[in-house]
């Protein structure tokens, strides 16, 4: 019997092999089937269903991990990383003693050591002098080794080098090879301006690609990642899957670090994390230590050095732990890019001087409740950073009004229950900016304590703000009517009351007018003017004789 492609290319004891058969999830049945026990464990709060068996594959995430990299489900395996999958493909695929994997060194360790524990052969069409890819090694490599070739593995951004592929090479490999399974690993592709060659796997069945969410979603201890590919394929590698990789705590972990609300903030990071980056790759320049940094897409920088014993010390001295690649690559390590701050000591273990600047403050709070579901970014010392989502348009207005004119940047994502009411949505997007802009005030080094008076037509509103620590608010004025828009006049009151307790401030608010737009804008406003002196930060010491705020 002949078998279709891609059963043709499987290892035969694949195709024979009987899945292994088990239920996950639990249903409205009763569920005797798998000597489970009837009863959560204790104590109940965030364990319902730990006592069933996962599926293989839960749906919720995997519907979830299918939007995040725009495709389907059916398309989608996830595993523990990016790492399984390469271990499921390489056992999946590769017959022992018989096949082999093409590999583009320098790359990434794990594809051999998935061959040699396989019993695969590994061939090698290494990369140009540049650290681009060569299409013509890899061509030859494949016409030679032709049926036996099984899987080609493309890293884009490489690891450790950081270069990308160009799409015509990947294009024109899958069509002159379309029983070779072209795996496209891209483990880094939110730092890259390359698009994802997610959207090639659409015409070309035998492209797969990797992603994980160790790397850019700060998921690593989680273990997470996912394969890309035609349904035929997804299929065979789900054979070979153990039964329940995904435990459920991690499917939860996962869910929660990657809600729609959340996505902005993640979005955020990224782009920080990109621009520290391009200020590391101009600054190593500079170091004593460094000959040549090379361009990367990844978040990382691979480094020619000079001096690189001396180097090594003064790294040690610093604490700060980076990766040695001599063995393979002579004088080349590699440095992942951290935090502003974490980058500022690194760069000084290199020897580059630093302007001694301002740390950038930046704060997060992150809420999930049944009723709303919140993440919130502020960054004081940015404020071209303002995306505001609340699923009320007045208040995303008030908001809006309230970051630019407290001259800060304001990421704010809420997905609230407001079929009900604005109530849930306002207070709890209150309780959670407060919590962020406490985090990024930090110790408050420097800081001000200020109030302000606005005017808005027929409004005038007297705002003062005392950053002290203790939560404390009273709000005078009265509202000729009971909305403005989409927005209750009373929780204008009541946002600021939120606020107060969690952002540990006094606020003491007083509005006199005949509009209630104009009146709940210039609240708004108002604190935005009064936060800002507050913000700045004048001088080198904490603005209280206590010496803590
Ligand atoms: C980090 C990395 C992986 C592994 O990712 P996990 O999802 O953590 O297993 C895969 N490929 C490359 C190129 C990597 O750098």
């Amino acid at each position: 019997m002949t078998l279709a492609w891609p059963q043709n290319i499987a290892r035969k004891a694949i195709i024979d092999l009987h899945p292994y058969a088990a239920r996950g999830g639990a249903t409205q049945a009763l569920h005797l089937d798998a000597n489970e026990s009837p009863w959560a464990p204790p104590p109940v709060t965030g364990t319902e269903e730990f006592n069933r068996y996962p599926e293989q594959q839960p749906s919720n995430l995997r519907a979830r991990l299918a939007d995040i990299y725009n495709t389907e489900p059916e398309k989608l395996m996830v595993g523990r990383g990016a790492d399984e999958a390469i271990e499921i493909l390489l056992r999946t695929f590769c017959e022992a003693g018989q096949d082999n994997i093409l590999i583009c060194p320098p790359t990434f360790g794990y594809y051999a050591s998935c061959a040699h524990i396989q019993g695969a052969g590994v061939i090698e069409a290494p990369l140009n002098t540049d650290y681009s890819y060569n299409q013509k090694r890899i061509h030859t490599a494949l016409s030679n080794h032709d049926a036996t070739l099984k899987i080609v593995f493309l890293c884009s951004a490489n690891n450790p080098t950081g270069g990308v592929i160009e799409p015509e090479i990947v294009i024109n490999l899958c069509k002159s090879f379309p029983q070779t399974l072209i795996v496209i690993d891209e483990a880094y592709a939110e730092f890259s301006d390359q698009e994802s060659f997610i959207s090639m796997q659409k015409t070309c069945a035998n492209l797969i690609v990797l992603r994980t969410l160790s790397k850019a979603y700060s998921l690593a201890g989680v273990r997470a990642g996912v394969a890309i590919a035609d349904p035929r394929i997804i299929d065979l590698m789900l054979k070979v899957l153990p039964p329940y990789p995904i435990p459920r705590p991690v499917e939860k972990a996962i869910l929660n670090a990657l809600t729609p609300a959340a996505m902005p903030v993640h979005a955020q990071r990224i782009s920080l994390w990109v621009s520290e980056r391009e200020r590391l790759q101009e600054a190593l320049q500079k170091s004593p230590y460094v000959k040549t940094v090379y361009p990367s897409q990844a978040n990382f920088l691979l480094l020619d050095t000079i001096n690189t014993e001396t180097l090594l010390q003064e790294l040690k001295k610093y604490n700060v732990k980076i990766r040695d690649f001599r063995e393979a690559m002579p004088h080349k390590l590699r440095i992942s890019i951290g935090s502003p701050t974490e980058n500022e000591i690194a760069l000084a273990a290199f020897g580059v001087p630093t302007t001694p600047t301002k740390s950038i403050r930046i704060g997060e709070a992150h809420r999930a409740t049944k009723e709303t579901n919140i993440s919130v970014r502020i960054n004081l010392d940015n404020s071209n950073d303002t995306a505001i989502n609340t699923g009320n348009g007045f208040y995303d207005h008030m908001l809006e009004a309230l970051a630019k004119h407290g001259e800060f940047g304001l990421v704010l994502t809420c997905e609230g229950d407001t079929h009900i009411d604005a109530h849930h949505t306002i207070e709890d997007c209150a309780l959670t900016l407060g919590i962020a802009i406490k985090n990024a005030l930090g110790s408050k080094l420097g800081i001000g304590r200020f109030g302000f008076v606005i005017a808005m037509d027929e409004t005038q509103a007297n705002i003062a703000i005392d950053l002290s620590g203790r939560a404390a608010m009273v709000f005078k004025g009265k509202f000729p009517t009971d909305h403005a828009g989409d927005f209750p006049a009373e929780m204008c009151p009541h946002f600021f009351e939120s606020l107060s307790q969690t952002l540990g401030a006094a606020i003491q608010i007083n509005v006199e007018g005949k509009n209630t737009h104009h009146m709940i804008e210039a609240c708004f406003k108002g604190l935005g003017r009064a936060l800002k002196p507050a913000f700045k930060r004048e001088g080198n010491t904490i603005p209280s004789t206590k010496g803590v705020l």
